[in-house]
């Protein structure tokens, strides 16, 4: 008989888990707490060869994920170009690549409004329980709800760490920007490096069937900057007087918090960058946090995606690593000839953990200059345009680099 596996968290991670059962005819159901269908998580999303590989392993989607970048650059404050490298890349969104990947698997199977509050172990029997009052039962649950989990403790302790600072983000229209500025930020992904912090742009689709075409795309920007708890508590009290406790949507920042940035901008960055912000619509602000794990298997609980590791967006392989999660977890399952389920478990727990663990150091390594720490010495330009949101081909000491690509090319 097959066997079944539950999911719990329909993101990424929790679909790509999907897509990859389904290849090795396991059974599966997915469950999201989020009621209504997941929508504009986060705006760009860097993307490689090794992730259009997995999308094409799974999904059998071959066409371009999204739009391109062949140069790098850093602007000063003047918009001069002072540093430039060549790295061909393409950008997706979240929501681009959310739709390849849900319109893949049975809808049937993916299931909305269910909140999983616990998971209750009874002899052999392993029970999943919602909110809503669902039960169910499954040989093998797939923990894939993010770096808040509320069921990563059944697995590992620990923690999501803050790493002292904010990505402040936003969307443009390029239709909407001035012909100085659309060359600039539609031809390269664009960094510009304050003191102790980092700018950064790339052009991701636009909606609508030209979405990829230059002038109908959009530009995303983000703005990594050291804050203090204090400060970013103070942030967190909204508009409406709620205090908020890890994020706060958009419409909710007080416009002060909107008005200093403009203000910082107009000291700190290059005309390009204070009009893609002033031109910017809605405003959000991320705190940036990293987790890591020292397991991943508890029997047959398993964490993946940003549960079990998430590393600092600089490294911009979140979605990969989730995909990967999922890749080597299929190889390690269809093996039942010579493993049982524990161990196969466990072999796959050993090189995920390995990998995990190497992204999040590498990526507080690569933020580890954005604190409040002015006398900071900044890295090179040409250090940051080489590492940042890079192919793991291009990562030095990337473990279990030559077979990963071994399978792929
Ligand atoms: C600023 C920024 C920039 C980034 N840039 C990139 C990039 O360029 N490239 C890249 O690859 N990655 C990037 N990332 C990282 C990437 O977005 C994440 O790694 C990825 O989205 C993680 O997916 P996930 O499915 O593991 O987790 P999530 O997307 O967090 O999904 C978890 C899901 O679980 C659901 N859930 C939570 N609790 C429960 C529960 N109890 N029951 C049921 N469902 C539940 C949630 O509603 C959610 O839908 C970036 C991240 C940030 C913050």
């Amino acid at each position: 008989m097959n066997k079944k596996a539950a999911i719990i968290g329909g993101s990424m991670a929790g679909l790509f888990a999907a897509n990859f059962l389904q290849k090795i005819n396991w059974s599966y159901t997915v469950h999201e707490m989020v009621p209504e269908p997941l929508s504009g998580r986060g705006a760009g999303i860097a993307t490689y060869k090794e992730l259009a590989e997995l999308v094409k392993i799974t999904t059998g989607f071959e066409d371009k994920l999204g739009t391109n970048c062949n140069e790098r650059v850093v602007l000063d404050n003047k918009n001069n170009i002072v540093s430039k490298i060549k790295y061909p890349q393409i950008f997706t969104s979240w929501q681009y690549l959310y739709d390849i990947l849900l319109s893949n698997i049975n809808k049937k199977d993916y299931f909305l409004g269910d909140e999983c509050i616990d998971i209750a172990k009874n002899n052999n029997e392993t029970t999943i329980i919602f909110k809503n009052g669902k039960k169910i039962k499954a040989d093998l649950v797939i923990i894939a709800n993010g770096i808040r989990s509320n069921l990563k403790k059944l697995v590992d302790k620990n923690k999501p760490k803050f790493a002292g600072y904010v990505g402040w983000r936003g969307l443009v229209d390029e239709s909407s920007l001035s012909r100085e500025t659309l060359d600039l930020m539609s031809e390269y992904f664009c960094f510009v490096l304050p003191q102790n912090q980092q700018f950064l742009t790339y052009p991701v689709s636009g909606s609508g069937k030209d979405g990829l075409k230059i002038g109908k795309r959009r530009i995303n920007w983000l703005w990594y900057k050291p804050i203090t708890t204090r400060n970013y508590k103070d942030i967190l009290k909204g508009k409406s007087g709620k205090n908020h406790s890890h994020g706060i949507p958009p419409n909710e920042i007080k416009d002060v918090f909107i008005n200093h940035l403009k203000e910082e901008a107009r000291i700190k960055l290059p005309k390009s960058v204070q009009e893609l912000i002033n031109k910017t619509e809605q405003i959000l602000i991320q705190p940036i946090y990293d987790l890591k794990s020292d397991f991943m298997v508890k029997d047959n609980l398993i964490t993946i995606g940003d549960c079990a590791f998430t590393a600092r967006p600089h490294a911009g392989m979140g979605v990969t690593k989730a995909a990967l999660d999922c890749f080597d977890l299929i190889k390690n399952l269809s093996d039942t000839s010579k493993y049982n389920l524990d161990d196969n478990l466990k072999k796959w727990e050993n090189k995920r953990v390995k990998e995990g663990l190497f992204l999040v150091n590498r990526s507080r390594e690569m933020g580890s200059y954005i604190k409040s720490n002015k006398s900071i010495i900044m890295p090179k330009n040409k250090k940051i345009l080489k590492e940042t949101a890079v192919s793991i081909k291009h990562i030095r000491n990337y473990p279990n680099n030559i077979n990963l690509f071994k399978k792929f090319v």
